[in-house]
């Protein structure tokens, strides 16, 4: 706005502009205290093997309850705790808890799924990444099988050499690497065989026009295919309906989630849907 009012209005901010810088400072102010306050919440959504349609995994999505902003989602702030250098303490924070609550599943004798957490691209290229994923697992007595990073193509750009050997170092714990948001990025192929990565997320905006839009079918097909001829499992996200699910499955997606089969829910809801050890 201010390049369209010319030069001499360059430095000027508009009402919308300064609204927005305020907003973002109040948040930032308030997210420095959620984590000591316990404002920070893991929601669960189910992932289901495609044939079988039982629950082969859960992803963890963080959700804060902020007493003076309600209910804030990862999508706002989650980039302003990245600005702010918060993001350290919130992804550390996610991958622990993620570990907690798998050891307590484990113990009330729940087994035999994953939880995958999601990590931001900074996340990723900060030496203690594999330190934090490794003491977590320890803390808990969680086995690295049981954990699954979700990464993004834009976390795999930037400093490469650093966030490969952090990815090779996560993956000698055990540990699951999933390439989410699929097909959004800047796909690069040459990532799907320098990472070796587990799965590959099919991006909801695919999903969405299935089975009817042949664009998107010819795109997930072609997704499904090159995973498998890669030795990659390809799971799909956002799936709503029956006739989607049906559509992936029948075409060899391996897994599927989406509202179809369960929204992000507390630990708690979630329970009664995870298969007994
Ligand atoms: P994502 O990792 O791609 O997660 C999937 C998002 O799609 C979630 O939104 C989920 O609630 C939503 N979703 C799932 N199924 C459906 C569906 O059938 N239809 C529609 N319309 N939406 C569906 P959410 O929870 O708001 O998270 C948004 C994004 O925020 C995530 O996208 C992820 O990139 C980020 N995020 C969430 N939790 C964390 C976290 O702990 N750490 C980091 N770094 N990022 C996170
Ligand atoms: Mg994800
Ligand atoms: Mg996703
Ligand atoms: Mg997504």
């Amino acid at each position: 706005r201010a390049k369209r009012q010319g030069r001499d209005a360059a430095c000027m901010f508009s009402v919308e502009q300064m609204q927005e810088l305020e907003d973002r400072l109040v948040l930032g102010a308030r997210l420095r205290e959620a984590i000591p306050r316990g404002e920070l919440e893991l929601h669960y959504q189910p992932i289901l093997d495609a044939g079988r349609r039982v629950v082969t995994g859960l992803e963890a999505l963080v959700r804060w309850n902020s007493p003076e902003l309600g209910r804030v989602p990862p999508g706002r702030f989650i980039p302003i705790a990245e600005a702010l250098g918060l993001m350290p303490e919130v992804g550390l924070w996610v991958i622990d808890e993620a570990c907690r609550q798998l050891r307590a599943w484990e113990d009330a004798g729940l087994d035999g799924f994953t939880v995958a957490v999601n990590v931001s691209a900074l996340q990723l290229q900060r030496p203690d990444i594999v330190r934090q994923v490794r003491d977590s697992l320890a803390r808990h007595g969680v086995p690295g099988r049981r954990l699954e990073i979700e990464l993004t193509e834009s976390s795999l750009m930037e400093h490469v050499d650093r966030v490969q050997g952090h990815l090779a170092d996560i993956k000698a714990l055990g540990v699951r690497l999933s390439l989410d948001d699929f097909g959004t990025g800047y796909s690069s192929l040459a990532y799907l065989k320098q990472f070796s990565l587990d799965r590959l997320k099919i991006d909801r905006s695919f999903v969405m026009g299935l089975p009817g839009n042949a664009d998107d079918a010819a795109i997930a097909r072609t997704i499904i295919a090159m995973g498998h001829q890669l030795r990659i499992a390809v799971a799909a996200e956002g799936v709503e309906t029956a006739e989607q699910a049906d559509f992936l499955a029948g075409i060899g997606c391996d897994e599927l989630q989406g509202y179809h089969f369960g929204r992000p829910a507390p630990a708690a809801e979630i329970q009664a849907r995870l298969p007994r050890a």
